[in-house]
């Protein structure tokens, strides 16, 4: 499943492509034509990201809300004729720029302004959206020193922070040197900042880069899949910090990957 800087790198190709003109927008497999009626030829006022989720808000004051889940997949093309249709293709979105085919999403719903407030207000903060207040940072903070979960389940939360996957969340908790079962409110509150910060860091990077690259001495860099991470996927390899053996686990149901040697 794409994590969060995915996301925003569709967000904004969206805004390069798309914003500020009158979209076409159709199905070609038939399960959104009702819906995308409502929003076809409309102009988008701006697309963004919250963690998984893409939010296109359109000049009618409705919203196009998109998670791509497991199976979704975006596919862009040159304006002009559309190219011939091959699988399920859910949506299409045509401006004078571009097109671009999306195909297998979870969501992909219309939706009203009363009806984004209710989702945005459930989402946890997003790293990557601009807090120059610190507020997203301290909202973040107080969830996680309130909670009695353990941080690594708490940082797959949706609701505590946004955007945050398997990779980056086995990531983050190595870089910081934390073990993933403490509680939240086990953790001192620099801990839960330096946590914030390094995410917005490393989200970041994955915007631009499109890779999802944790070493710091390799973020200028194009590691193959192998270099790019610290314990994601290397189980039972020696850690590249202090040898021991990486662990894996089930928690909550998905994978966790991590240093005994280096996170006590
Ligand atoms: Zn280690």
């Amino acid at each position: 499943m794409p994590e969060g800087h995915s996301v925003q790198r569709s967000a904004n190709d969206f805004n390069r492509m798309f914003a500020g003109e009158a979209v076409l927008i159709d199905s070609p497999q038939g399960r959104f034509s009702l819906e995308a009626k409502k929003i076809s030829g409309r102009k988008l006022e701006r697309a963004r990201a919250i963690g998984k989720q893409l939010f296109l808000d359109f000049d009618n004051g409705l919203t196009l809300r998109i998670h791509l889940g497991i199976y979704g997949k975006w596919r862009a093309h040159p304006p002009g004729n559309h190219p011939a249709v091959t699988g399920e293709v859910r949506a299409r979105f045509a401006s004078t720029k571009a097109i671009f085919e999306l195909r297998g999403p979870t969501v992909c719903e219309v939706i009203d302004e009363s009806q984004v407030a209710t989702i945005e207000k459930r989402l946890g903060p997003d790293p990557l959206n601009p807090d120059p207040k610190g507020k997203e940072k301290a909202r973040f903070t107080e969830k996680v020193l309130s909670s009695k979960v353990a941080i690594g389940q708490l940082l797959m939360s949706q609701d505590v922070i946004s955007g945050i996957g398997n990779v980056y969340r086995a990531e983050i908790l190595f870089r910081a040197r934390i073990e993933p079962h403490i509680a939240g409110n086990r953790l001192t509150r620099e801990q839960v900042e330096e946590i914030w910060q390094d995410s917005v860091k490393l989200m970041k990077i994955g915007v631009k880069t499109s890779f999802m690259i944790t070493r710091d001495e390799l973020f200028a860099k194009r590691p193959s899949k192998a270099e790019r991470n610290w314990v994601y996927k290397r189980e039972g390899q020696p850690c590249r910090r202090c040898e021991t053996k990486i662990s894996i686990e089930l928690m909550a149901g998905r994978k966790l990957y991590w240093c005994s040697g280096c996170q006590s």
